[in-house]
Formats: C-alpha cells, structure tokens, sequence
C-alpha cells in the first residue's frame, strides 16, 4: 500500500485445491507470502479465496498435482498478454 493505494493486484485467478489428491503435507503453505492456505478439516489444504492473489507460486510447489489456477471473475479480468504483445491492447 502506498499513498492509499495497494501495490499489488490480483492475477484474476485463484488457487484451487482438489482435496482427493491433497496429502496435506502443507509444503504449499511456506510460499504463500499472502497467507491464503491453511490446513482445514479432513487435513486437506483450504484456500482463503479473499486472500489468494492468484500468483502461481503454491501450483508448483505440490508434488501431488492437488493446486491449479482458476479464473475468479470476482479477482478483474486478467491481462491478456498475448493481444499487449501484438499490439492490440490499449494500456491507459
Ligand atoms: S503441497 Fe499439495 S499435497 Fe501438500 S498440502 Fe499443499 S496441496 Fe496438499
Ligand atoms: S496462488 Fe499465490 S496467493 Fe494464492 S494461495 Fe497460491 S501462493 Fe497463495
């Protein structure tokens, strides 16, 4: 937060957790620098959908292939990178 205004933005994604393949090893969770996972009930991880950022980092920490990114349309429409490469998107 600077001057008000938060310096990082949400990807538009969240983390998902597929509780079969979870083993609850909480490996994920040192790399969440936003606190977002815990280990919940039935010692699957649980994801804080309001604190997730959607960057990526705890997907490929799991061996087990449990964490993928979904779109959260609730998190901003993400940036296409493809159209800014080709020129066509307009960034104001
Ligand atoms: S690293 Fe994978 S298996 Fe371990 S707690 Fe996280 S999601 Fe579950
Ligand atoms: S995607 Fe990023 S912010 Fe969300 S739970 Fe994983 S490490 Fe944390």
């Amino acid at each position: 937060m600077r001057n008000g205004t938060p310096m990082i933005i949400a990807s538009g994604y969240i983390s998902q957790v597929d509780a079969d393949l979870c083993a609850g090893c909480g490996a994920c969770m040192e790399y969440c620098q936003f606190d977002a996972l815990s280990i919940g009930y039935g010692f699957s991880i649980v994801v804080d959908a309001d604190l997730c950022m959607g960057c990526g980092i705890c997907v490929d920490q799991c061996d087990m292939g449990a964490l993928t990114l979904v779109l959260e349309p609730g998190k901003g429409v993400p940036l296409e990178l493809d159209l800014a490469r080709d020129g066509r998107l307009m960034v104001c």
